[in-house]
């Protein structure tokens, strides 16, 4: 099973809420939100916002709008 760093998991996060990652990936990603409240609430934020825009799915999110929430999530202080 693939380990994530906190990092990581915001790259692939859009693919994961999509579902169109592969099973192993999947795994690392919900143990890793299992044990990192902050991804946890990262993850919460980004579906919220997808809701908010009419459920749309992650990839079909605009450019600004994804490139908004993950920087967000970069530029939050290491926990
Ligand atoms: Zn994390």
């Amino acid at each position: 099973m693939k380990r994530f760093t906190c990092g990581e998991l915001v790259e692939v996060i859009t693919a994961y809420l999509d579902d169109a990652l592969d099973q192993p990936s999947r795994a690392g990603i919900e143990v890793h939100l299992s044990c990192c409240e902050d991804c946890g609430h990262y993850v919460d934020q980004f579906r919220s916002t997808i809701r908010a825009l009419g459920d749309q799915p992650p990839e079909k999110l605009s450019h600004g709008t994804r490139e908004r929430l993950m920087s967000a999530f970069r530029s939050r202080r290491p926990a």
